[in-house]
């Protein structure tokens, strides 16, 4: 893109709450149950079936809503969406509109530089609709199926639904801000937000302006997205695709749109013209849901201290890069098993990056096994034996590495002596073979040499 440009975006994402029952009914919510078991008269919109709200869910999106600084509403107000579409058997979604029980907010996601401090316009509660799927012909797809069937077991899913401000500039922004949420989310207990399980997706808003314009030109919606790195590509796309049409000198308006990461093109799903009115009205068979200060109070003292915050804390010991990474993929809590028992930061946080969850049942044990700074294979053996439950810390403690410099020296100076080509290449400037020479070591001590002390050798001998 060329920097005259920036781009707008916000996002809409939507998680289905953590509940053992539907939002309005008594349904269980079983992922992978067969389809059509789990429904009654009110998630099939039988006449006269009345909607109870769901307590949990209710405090799940106040507690989220606390994590993003949001206002509480004192009287959130449930509201009907209306449209048609054979999974909405009601003709209409309980929604929230103009009391959402959740108002202003902000996310502030920490970047290499500084932060990001995304507004938050509000979080709501809704209902999902019931699943489509479309068989017959081209299977999978709406176009070219024979016919479509209905499985009702989603339907009535308690539906979390965050709406940001257009404050993300970029698709890297884009991707810290959602993968932060998601693990904050996620940490709350609020919803397992996984996007290969449709847990979790997001609406993405996206168009681009000239630096320095402070107003907004259309924008494109890309619907349903379900992985970050669709999502990541989908900006991209829809960046380039208007970028060039403005410089092409034309004019653009507000669609919807899908994105086909085979082709990673955009397709147009609809235009502003076909744009639905919803109708919306209050909810005549729901009193509005006015959260007493005591609930409130004691969902905010559960809160903790979260992600973003860690984040900072743990980049003074690891570096912005890792420290996000730790936080966003959930491994922090190995690191720092790690390092309660005494293993540096950065030593905890890159094995917490690349070891199973099991690493936290025997974090003891290991991190004695890593500070006593054993070989290679026993480290590894190491793992594999806390794989299995087990772990005898003494059978590994004596196979430390050999770090005594005077032990190393006659391995070393074989094997410059048996590469001499590899030993001019390094002296001719190409360090790269370092690495080369340093497992040819490795394998001469029979993978008992310490590879820092190695390293440091080789170079030694090799700029004398
Ligand atoms: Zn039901």
């Amino acid at each position: 893109m060329s920097t005259e440009w920036e781009a707008v975006i916000g996002l809409e994402v939507h998680a289905h709450l953590k509940t053992k029952t539907k939002m309005f009914c008594r349904c269980a919510l079983e992922y992978g149950a067969g389809e059509n078991t789990h429904t009654c008269p009110v998630c099939l919109a039988h006449p006269g079936a009345l909607p109870v709200p769901n307590a949990l869910a209710i405090e799940h999106t106040i507690k989220l809503g606390l994590a993003l600084g949001c206002e509480i509403s004192p009287h959130a107000i449930f509201a009907r969406k209306n449209y048609f579409y054979p999974d909405l058997p009601k003709g209409y979604q309980i929604s929230q509109y103009e009391q959402p029980l959740c108002g202003r907010g902000a996310l502030t996601v920490p970047t290499p530089d500084g932060e990001d401090v995304v507004g938050i316009t509000r979080a709501h509660l809704e209902e999902d609709a019931a699943k489509t799927v479309h068989a017959g012909g081209a299977t999978g797809r709406s176009v070219g199926a024979d016919y479509s069937l209905v499985d009702f077991n989603r339907g009535g899913t308690p539906l979390l639904e965050i709406v940001s401000e257009p404050d993300i500039r970029s698709a890297d922004e884009a991707d810290r801000f959602l993968r932060l949420l998601r693990q904050t989310i996620v940490e709350l207990g609020v919803s397992d937000a996984e996007m290969e399980k449709g847990t979790m997706r997001a609406d993405v808003n996206v168009s681009v302006r000239k630096r320095g314009e402070t107003g907004f030109r259309p924008r494109w919606e890309l619907k349903n997205m379900n992985s970050f790195t669709f999502i990541r590509r989908g900006i991209d796309a829809a960046v380039r695709e208007q970028v060039a049409a403005y410089e092409r000198g034309e004019t653009l308006e507000q669609s919807t749109y899908d994105y086909d990461p085979d082709t990673d093109r955009l397709t147009v799903h609809r235009s502003k013209e076909e744009a639905d009115d919803y109708r919306y009205f209050p909810e005549p068979d729901l009193v509005p849901v006015e959260p007493p200060a005591e609930l409130v109070e004691r969902l905010r003292a559960e809160l903790g201290e979260l992600p973003g915050s860690r984040i900072r804390r743990i980049e003074a010991e690891v570096g912005y890069e890792l420290a996000y990474e730790l936080v966003a993929t959930g491994n922090e809590p190995k690191a720092v098993a790690l390092v309660e028992h005494g293993v540096d930061w950065r030593a905890a946080a890159n094995v917490a990056m690349n070891q199973p969850d099991f690493l936290l049942e025997n974090a003891g044990a290991l991190a004695k096994i890593l500070q006593a700074n054993v070989t290679r294979d026993a480290l590894n053996a190491a793992f594999v034996a806390a794989g299995t439950g087990s772990i005898d810390v003494d059978e590994y403690l004596g196979q430390t590495a050999v770090s005594d410099e005077s032990a190393l020296e006659p391995a070393i100076d074989a094997v410059l002596a048996a590469n001499p080509q590899q030993v001019e290449t390094y002296r001719g400037g190409k360090e790269g073979v370092l690495g080369f020479l340093v497992g040819q070591v490795m394998k001469e001590t029979g993978g008992k040499a310490d590879p820092k002390v190695v390293n440091r050798l080789l170079r030694e001998k090799l700029q004398a």
